[in-house]
């Protein structure tokens, strides 16, 4: 009998402490602990051949700021794939990319394995990107001191469509996004707090009419706040939705 799919991470990076701290807790960290998540993480200066473990070097053509060298990566990913037995999908991180969004964590949590690649400084030698057959992927237009936040950002989104990860599964199809649409509000005790009471119908026990409400308030949220999720553009909407 087949056991569950386990999904496979590795990440590249010369601080793996960051990235070992945001997988340690909470739904990505049990993942892990329960063996559904294999995530190893990689220190970019033990791919180093110097003694110093030099990983960034001067810009050609000048200006300011290092440039991350291509090689130590190049390094790390041919060991990853020989360790993976196979290519898998390599993840350049960069605000140059593609813009990360719910259906590339689907597209991604189908992968047999994933690598991303953490820059720094200016950014990596430009050359690595195809010598290694990587995508690059962004998760917004700002700009981050490094890639670790952006790949901690991804992995997280993609764990959370493993099959058992999160433990009950109708909180992934139910949340935004991934029904075309964002969630419904959340309530819980007390009834009434500061004044404020929860919607009537979601006391009732009534569960076809909560079922509705629900559909109905994910609908107008969706409407005011990200009507180009319903028309099939994702991007965000300027200004305040009417049920802020
Ligand atoms: N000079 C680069 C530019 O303007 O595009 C910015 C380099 S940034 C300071 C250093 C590294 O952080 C990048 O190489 C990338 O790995 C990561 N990074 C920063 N912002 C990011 C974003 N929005 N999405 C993904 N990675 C990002």
């Amino acid at each position: 009998m087949d056991g569950p799919r386990i999904v496979v991470f590795d990440i590249v990076t010369i601080f793996p402490a960051m990235i070992d701290a945001g997988l340690a807790e909470g739904v990505v960290g049990r993942a892990r602990a329960r063996g559904l998540l294999d995530v190893a993480v990689h220190d970019l200066r033990s791919f180093t051949t110097d003694r110093h473990h030099v990983v960034d070097d001067m810009p050609f053509g000048g200006g300011p700021g290092m440039v991350m060298k291509a090689e130590p990566f190049h390094l790390a990913v041919e060991a990853i794939r020989e360790r993976r037995g196979g290519p898998g999908l390599v993840v350049m991180t960069s605000p140059a990319g593609r813009r990360f969004d719910q259906a590339a964590a689907e597209r991604m949590a189908r992968e047999t394995s994933v690598t991303w690649l953490c820059g720094r400084y200016e950014g990596v030698d430009e050359r690595l990107v195809d010598a290694v057959g990587a995508e690059e992927w962004s998760i917004g237009d700002y700009v981050l001191s490094g890639g670790e936040l952006p790949a901690l950002v991804m992995l997280d989104a993609i764990a959370r469509l493993v099959p058992g990860v999160v433990g009950d599964e109708r909180s992934v199809s139910n949340d935004s996004f991934s029904a075309g649409q964002l969630d419904y509000p959340h309530y819980t005790r007390p009834a009434v707090w500061r004044g404020r009471a929860v919607p009537e119908v979601l006391l009732s026990g009534h569960h076809g009419e909560i079922e509705r409400w629900r559909r109905e308030a994910a609908d107008t949220r969706t409407r005011a706040r990200r009507p180009d999720l319903l028309s099939g553009t994702p991007g965000l909407v300027e200004g305040k939705g009417e049920d802020r």
